[in-house]
């Protein structure tokens, strides 16, 4: 049979069979994916197949094989062994909640969480949140970011989840796909969840209270499906993406605007930090290149580094 996984717990997973059944499912023997060395074989959003063995009265189904994912996305344990685990596999897009204020998002973290999904090769869409609450000032801070990221290709969503505002759109795109959320603490993530599906409790509210009572908690991503034919993979715990180790010379290509350069600097492995005849400098000048996205780039790749470190490292 084959199934797709909504749920794991380290060695039980729930799979949902294409005749639309949950099996409890568990792995036999050794299970060995290439290329990936992880905590854990299996994730959520995996596609897999079964077979099904009795277990006194029960069925259980055993994993005998894993498709290739599509996309995957991880986290690195704090602790010294560095170990990877990922979260969930086979994600078809993701949703970034920004706000201006009442958390502010920073620029340079939308940056830093688009190159990641463009590393994932996972499809971003901006979701400018809370436009209820913006004075006429901010409601044009908003349209030029909405300008900016929409010219770079990105898709752009104004709306407020808590008047229901522009909430179809989200739900339009989400018909018929694998979908997560993320933004900073605050963006509105549990709100919009809650219009877009009345009476579906995802755990990312409840588990981060936990954080802060100091409690350590294991997280396991689980997906939903939703009413209107659209699934959700939440990810209790997690925020954003995590950081991916990147090479320097690898950066630029994830800013579709800076790869789009690729080749017209002078030397071939131009960073377009200060390296003469640079395509990416002449096209910042010109107005080409958006020079909050330059300094997301500058902070990527050169760090720490005193020079260049700007104030919306904070965020
Ligand atoms: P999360 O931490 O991302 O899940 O954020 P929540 O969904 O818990 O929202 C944080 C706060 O922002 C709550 O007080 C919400 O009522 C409020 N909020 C969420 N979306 C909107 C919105 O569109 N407009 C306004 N005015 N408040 C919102
Ligand atoms: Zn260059």
């Amino acid at each position: 049979m084959q199934g797709i996984v909504y749920k794991s717990t380290g060695s039980w997973y729930t799979v949902k069979s294409e005749e639309g059944d949950f099996y409890n499912c568990r792995i036999k023997g050794k299970f060995r994916i290439k290329g990936i060395k992880s905590t854990n074989p299996i994730a959520v959003g995996d596609l897999v197949t079964f077979s099904l063995e009795k277990n006194g009265d029960e069925e259980v189904g055993i994993i005998s094989e894993i498709k290739d994912r599509k996309n995957y996305i991880i986290r690195k344990s704090v602790n010294l062994s560095k170990q990877t685990h990922i979260i969930a596999a086979n994600l078809d897009q993701v949703f970034l909640l920004v706000t201006l204020n009442n958390p502010v998002t920073y620029t340079s973290f939308i940056d830093r969480f688009l190159v990641t999904a463009e590393a994932y090769a996972i499809p971003a869409i901006l979701l400018f949140n809370k436009s209820d609450t913006y004075s006429k000032e901010e409601k044009e801070e908003v349209s030029s970011l909405v300008k900016l990221y929409r010219k770079i290709g990105y898709q752009c969503i104004e709306l407020s989840a808590k008047k229901g505002e522009n909430v179809q759109e989200v739900k339009t795109l989400m018909k018929d796909k694998i979908s997560m959320f993320s933004g900073n603490s605050g963006v509105g993530k549990s709100t919009l969840v809650n219009v877009i599906e009345k009476n579906l409790m995802l755990k990312t509210a409840e588990i981060s209270e936990q954080h802060l009572q100091g409690q350590h908690t294991t997280t396991f991503a689980e997906m939903y499906d939703l009413s209107f034919g659209a699934k959700i993979i939440d990810t209790p715990g997690i925020r954003g993406f995590g950081i991916v180790d990147m090479e320097n010379d690898e950066i630029g290509d994830y800013f579709p605007e800076l790869f789009a350069l690729k080749g017209f600097c002078k030397f071939n492995d131009c960073l377009h930090v200060d390296e003469p005849k640079c395509a990416v400098k002449e096209a910042l000048d010109n107005d080409k290149i958006a020079w909050s996205r330059y300094r997301s780039y500058l902070q990527m790749i050169l760090g720490e580094d005193e020079n260049y470190r700007v104030d919306i490292y904070k965020s």
